[in-house]
């Protein structure tokens, strides 16, 4: 405990003015002799963000940063009696500060981790791995950790088996015992034994099975728990927390269970556990109606819980109070809170509610500068200039590296699976494409270096990659759903308007991996938001695999993002049922790995789509002035600039 003498503040924790605050038994009663009040922090899924600064933007941002989440640690330090602070894991990857380490400066006998000097600085009791610790693999792992002034524990993950969990040769130290002091209510300290336990997401072994095949076995985190929890209490520890890199999810533990934080609730003799993964709030409305959960205690099947949002967004609290009960100490109630850095406001605004903490920044603050450096430093080259200026009238090279990437990671994420062979598709969308963006939103890096703050221009969104298997039918009707981003047109008239302004450019998939055409003097089969119109129209034709015509039972797999694969945007064959692959990795993160990987890309686009020819008809298109560039570089397509749009957009002629 960082500071048992503190006499506990008459303040207390109830003045704290948080976001999400559960009290089951005000604590603002002071713990009686024999009583002691014990603060659990938590922070998880830090993802190397120590500094508040967005890496992709290039710019300080209010909502990140475990210099930020350090300022609330100081608070609870000053006014709680005892207090103890623990990481949940996925603290290694995931920002270009974690990118610079692991592919630029790299991790040799003896260098510090950036993240783990910063959390040296702040002073941890103790940590787990995330699944995201292994995306650069064991030794990087390893020699990383090496650096840390507090212990890393992961009871799941093994090099070799033995007849049950507890004969494990784990890959870390399963658990930790922790011998500290508590301050009581009467001022008297009294030992105590804090057991902490982590998990991992057993599904580590695909997500980086070229990095943990033949090295390490996982196991499923909630029989993995009912193995040693009677251990660590045999061993003498008074209370125990579970260090859960792990969702709340199904109530019941089911093999593979990848968010098993609820179902580790049925397992007696846990009494707090430390959940992420999902990069959420516990408690919040996000998990309303959940099986086994109580939001109102913040518990899971009576166990108290708490999610600390995602790179240092939050701070998790729990806080216990223990009884002293002969020789050893018991929880006699509960509250639990979340603490945030930032709050938005009505207008979209964000306003930050606490300060950096010099500490943390001086700590990194070397790296911080090299990362800047290393953000605007070319990784790669594009061999093709990447706008999306006609990425809504033609197959387009903005597209093309998105849908590249994807289907590069997809199918090695399915090597070895039974997806294995399916051919496989990938679906993306032009998300900067003018329209309520206005006319210099586009997306538009030049041929030459890409510099890692460049694919934040070519993917806007944080979301995650998905692989959905769908069948030929459901193709055809995910393309008609993209093709309703078009008004219909009379053959042989002229100068028609093409697009609909009430369908959002991030709901025109363009499918790569087939050959399509779109017929414009057909009705549109679906509404902007995916609503039925016509059951019989199609304006999709001509829809062909390796040259062959695409039947309806045929078999294929869609490479997408999490927000398309759950249902966003109400795409046939995209409705959460037919994810086969939940990768743990942002699109985002996907595209560097490819362009790092790659050295020069050469995402030209390959037209794999076109209007289907209508003689004698031309429509009107507006799209960003910048695009005069290269309007004659358009694949398939007869283009010539036609005047001005309004509200400053430059207005295009497209022959059919
Ligand atoms: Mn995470
Ligand atoms: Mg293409």
């Amino acid at each position: 405990m960082p500071n048992p003498a503190l006499p506990m503040s008459r303040r207390s924790f109830l003045a704290t003015g948080t976001a999400a605050v559960t009290l089951l038994h005000p604590f603002s009663a002071r713990a009686q002799a024999g009583q002691a009040h014990l603060r659990i922090m938590e922070t998880t899924d830090l993802h190397v963000h120590v500094f508040p600064y967005d890496y992709y933007a290039d710019k300080p941002v209010d909502t990140v940063g475990l210099a930020r989440t350090a300022a609330h640690i100081a608070d609870i330090r000053a006014e709680a009696t005892n207090s103890l602070l623990l990481d949940n894991g996925d603290f290694l990857q995931g920002n270009p500060m974690g990118d610079y380490i692991a592919y630029e400066r790299g991790m040799k006998e003896g260098d510090m981790h950036p993240v783990i000097t910063a959390m040296n600085a702040v002073g941890f009791d103790a940590s787990t791995l995330g699944n995201h610790e292994f995306n650069y693999g064991l030794d990087f792992l390893l020699k990383s950790l090496d650096g840390a002034d507090f212990p890393i524990v992961s009871a799941n993950i093994a090099r070799s088996e033995g007849s049950d969990p507890t004969k494990d040769a784990t890959l870390i130290k399963p658990y930790v015992i922790l011998d500290r002091e508590v301050t009581d209510g009467a001022g008297e300290t009294h030992p105590i034994r804090i057991g902490v336990i982590g998990f991992v997401p057993p599904q580590i072994m695909q997500w980086d099975a070229r990095h943990l095949q033949g090295n390490v076995t996982t196991r499923d985190i909630v029989p993995t728990a009912a193995a040693y929890v009677p251990q660590m209490r045999e061993e003498g520890a008074d209370i125990i927390i579970a260090l859960s890199h792990s969702g709340i999810g199904a109530a019941e533990p089911t093999d593979l269970l990848e968010n098993a934080s609820t179902a580790l609730g049925t397992v007696d003799g846990i009494d707090a556990i430390l959940t992420g993964h999902s990069h959420l709030v516990f408690p919040s409305p996000d998990y309303e109606g959940f099986a086994g959960v109580d939001l109102d205690k913040s518990t899971v099947h009576g166990t108290p819980a708490v999610m600390g949002g995602f790179w240092g967004s939050h701070l998790g609290v729990i806080d216990l109070m223990l009884e002293r009960d002969g020789s050893e100490w018991r929880v006699v109630t509960h509250a639990v809170e979340t603490r945030p850095i930032s709050k938005r406001n009505e207008d979209r605004s964000v306003t930050a509610l606490v300060e950096s903490d010099r500490q943390v920044i001086d700590a990194a603050q070397d790296i911080h500068e090299a990362t800047l450096e290393y953000i605007r430093r070319p990784v790669g080259k594009t061999a093709a200039p990447l706008y999306s200026y006609f990425a809504l009238v033609a197959d387009d090279p903005s597209v093309q590296i998105v849908s590249q990437a994807q289907e590069w990671y997809v199918a090695e994420m399915l090597k070895g699976t039974a997806y294995e062979g399916l051919p496989i598709l990938s679906a993306a969308a032009p998300f900067k494409a003018g329209g309520r963006g206005g006319p210099e939103y586009y997306t538009d890096v030049p041929a030459g270096d890409v510099a890692i703050k460049n694919v934040a221009d070519l993917y806007l969104y944080p979301n995650t990659v998905r692989a959905v298997k769908v069948t030929g039918a459901q193709v055809k009707d995910w393309l008609e759903r993209s093709a309703g981003m078009f008004n219909q047109v009379e053959p042989g008239k002229a100068d028609q308007v093409l697009l609909n302004p009430e369908f959002p450019s991030y709901n025109f998939d363009v499918i790569d991996g087939v050959t399509y055409q779109i017929d414009l003097s057909q009705p549109s089969k679906f509404g902007p938001k995916g609503e039925p119109l016509n059951a019989e129209a199609h304006r999709i034709v001509n829809l062909a695999y390796q040259g062959k015509p695409v039947t309806d039972d045929m078999e294929f797999v869609i490479a997408t993002n999490n927000y398309r694969a759950s249902g966003g945007g109400n795409f046939p064959g995209a409705g959460g049922d037919t994810i086969i692959l939940e990768a743990p990795d942002t699109n985002r993160d996907v595209i560097v790995r490819y362009i790092v990987e790659q050295g020069t890309i050469d995402p030209k686009a390959d037209a794999n789509w076109s209007f289907k020819p209508l003689g004698g008809t031309s429509v009107l298109f507006d799209t960003g002035p910048a695009a005069e560039a290269y309007a004659d570089k358009v694949q398939g397509l007869t283009i010539e600039r036609a005047g001005d749009g309004e509200g400053g957009f430059a207005r295009f002629r497209i022959d059919l």
